[in-house]
């Protein structure tokens, strides 16, 4: 027997329904160059409206890719609507990659127009005369000049808007229709597609609305400190318009804690989302201000393990910090840490900073790195995630990777973790940055947990590099605190450590940076790390030896 319920496809266009509706009022604020900028949801569904029949008019057809190389502002977040609700395909460009990679994702996708912010055509340029394939690029400006380029004709976004009517006829779409591609940022060979559909952006959106995860609601005012081209800007988008959340955008400036303080603060941001690097940067900003976030309830981070002494510092600020695992192929909600309802006060902390338990929807195993065999949750074994679920993907665009996708229908993920008998995730490592001693692993992530933890450091990054003896010692590369700088030792730091890893766990060598290298993200970046370090010194073998 069949279900009797209605045939009503999960598409993205409920969401407008909501926003004009029932939340037209809601504010969107955007951090522009030359202030804040105030719209609603009101507006942002009319001026969809306009834009889809810009984007038509333009020859932009169902099916059809449209690329965005954009800031976090309330132009973007348009996009992130009327593309997907016209039954074309939002594509956000990663405004940093390297002008081959980003061609790669331009054609890869088969990106028939691009809508460009003024501030990016020079990053777009980079490629003129590369893009045969595209049929109109539309500028996002304020009546300012727009920079020399090459790139021909430009559409001004305002004008064309200005130009149609508001009540664009939007088509009956279904629900497994592509909505949103991104690309993953890829650390070896080319970035791969990652293609969301209507179905899968709505029940995450669904998803985000859960208390046991970021539990946005109409009350929220949520800032997203993720570009908008990261992950689908972690859901955070299409989240808050299902809630009816107020918005506020950050513009250009998702590195400056202080501009990020200013608007959490004068706009009442309740929850606030983001990288461990960004609340590195407002930990010190904070400290040394001696302001505070009292409104913020809920501090969501991810993409990369949250130093234990990073979150302790929050604590203290009073920022409830939720740590969530995911990445861009699963869309990105995987896992969060909350305490369950058993846990004694004493092991919350140590909960909270593992990688949480899987959201509903999501299922998760690992698997043995050697033999694929599954493992059991006892939170000793480890290897690899894998996971499924309506929200991961299936496959990458124009590839097949069935090194990355298992026969059985589940996404290898390339993290290698453990899993305690309540479910919770400790991610151990990547694949790729495991180090192997002597025979045995070392977690550069647990290394680097520990070594943050030193007061006068500030952030660390542990490689491994090639040993004659041992295959590969760990190396730390260290940025001390900018009070700091100069008098801390590498003594300091293997002392500090060694009643709190193995012996032979401590680092080899322990290198001073003056800056840590980020990924596009504003993640570690182990791979610039690894490409210009100096090989161990004493690996070197002695002559005649
Ligand atoms: P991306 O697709 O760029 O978002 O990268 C996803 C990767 O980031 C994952 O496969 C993990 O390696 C890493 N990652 C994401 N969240 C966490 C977390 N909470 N802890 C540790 N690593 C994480």
């Amino acid at each position: 027997m069949k279900g009797l319920m209605q045939d009503y496809p999960l598409t993205l266009q409920h969401l407008l329904w909501r926003m004009d509706r029932l939340f037209g009022r809601k504010e969107i604020v955007s951090r522009l160059e030359h202030g804040v900028h105030r719209s609603n949801y009101g507006e942002l569904v009319e001026r969809a409206g306009r834009l889809a029949g810009l984007l038509s008019r333009l020859g932009v057809r169902p099916g059809d890719v449209v690329g965005t190389l954009a800031w976090n502002d309330y132009r973007h977040l348009e996009l992130y609507y009327a593309v997907p609700c016209m039954g074309a395909v939002l594509h956000t460009l990663n405004l940093r990659l390297f002008p081959d990679q980003l061609e790669f994702t331009i054609r890869d996708a088969g990106d028939s127009v691009i809508v460009v912010d003024r501030s990016l055509i020079p990053v777009l340029n980079q490629l003129a005369g590369r893009l045969p394939a595209l049929r109109a690029l539309v500028v996002m400006n304020d009546g300012q000049p727009l920079p020399e380029h090459g790139l021909g004709e430009m559409l001004d976004y305002e004008s064309g808007l200005a130009g149609e009517r508001p009540d664009f006829p939007w088509p009956r779409l279904a629900e497994d229709d592509a909505a949103a591609m991104c690309y993953t940022s890829g650390t070896t060979g080319n970035p791969k597609g990652v293609v969301y559909s209507h179905r899968s952006q709505f029940l995450h959106s669904m998803a985000t609305l859960g208390t046991d995860s970021v539990g946005l609601s109409e009350r929220d005012a949520v800032l997203p400190i993720v570009p908008m081209f990261h992950a689908n800007c972690w859901g955070i988008p299409y989240g808050a318009g299902m809630a009816g959340s107020k918005v506020i955008l950050p513009g250009r400036y998702l590195g400056d804690a202080e501009v990020i303080v200013n608007l959490a603060d004068e706009e009442g941001a309740t929850v606030m989302a983001g990288v461990p690097t960004i609340w590195i940067n407002t930990v010190q900003y904070l400290e040394k201000t001696g302001r505070r976030l009292p409104r913020v309830r809920t501090i969501l981070c991810g993409g990369a393990a949250i130093p234990r002494g990073l979150m302790e510092a929050m604590d203290r600020l009073g920022l409830r910090m939720v740590h969530a695992w995911g990445m861009t192929e699963t869309s990105p909600i995987g896992s969060f840490a909350n305490v369950r309802s058993w846990t004694p006060a004493g092991a919350e902390l140590d909960q909270r900073l593992t990688q949480g338990a899987p959201a509903p929807c999501v299922e998760i195993r690992i698997a043995d790195l050697a033999s694929g065999k599954e493992l059991p949750w006892d939170g000793q074994a480890f290897g690899e995630i894998q996971c499924r679920g309506p929200w991961i993907a299936a496959a990458y665009n124009h590839r097949a990777d069935p090194d990355r996708f298992t026969v059985d229908g589940w996404l290898r993920t390339g993290d290698v973790a453990t899993i305690s008998p309540d479910g919770y995730i400790t991610i151990v490592d990547r694949t790729k940055d495991v180090i192997k001693s002597g025979g045995e692993w070392i977690s550069s992530v647990e290394l680097e947990g520990a070594i943050m933890a030193h007061p006068k450091v500030l952030e660390a990054a542990v490689i491994g590099l090639q040993h004659p003896r041992w295959q590969e010692r760990p190396v730390a590369y260290v940025v001390a605190k900018p009070e700091f700088k100069g008098q801390i030792t590498g003594e300091e730091i293997r002392e500090f450590l060694r009643d709190k890893v193995a012996s032979w766990w401590l680092p080899d060598e322990v290198r001073f940076i003056d800056e840590m290298p980020k990924t596009s993200t504003m993640k570690f970046d182990k791979k610039a790390l690894r490409a210009t370090a100096e090989p161990l010194s004493q690996a070197t073998p002695a002559p005649g030896s």
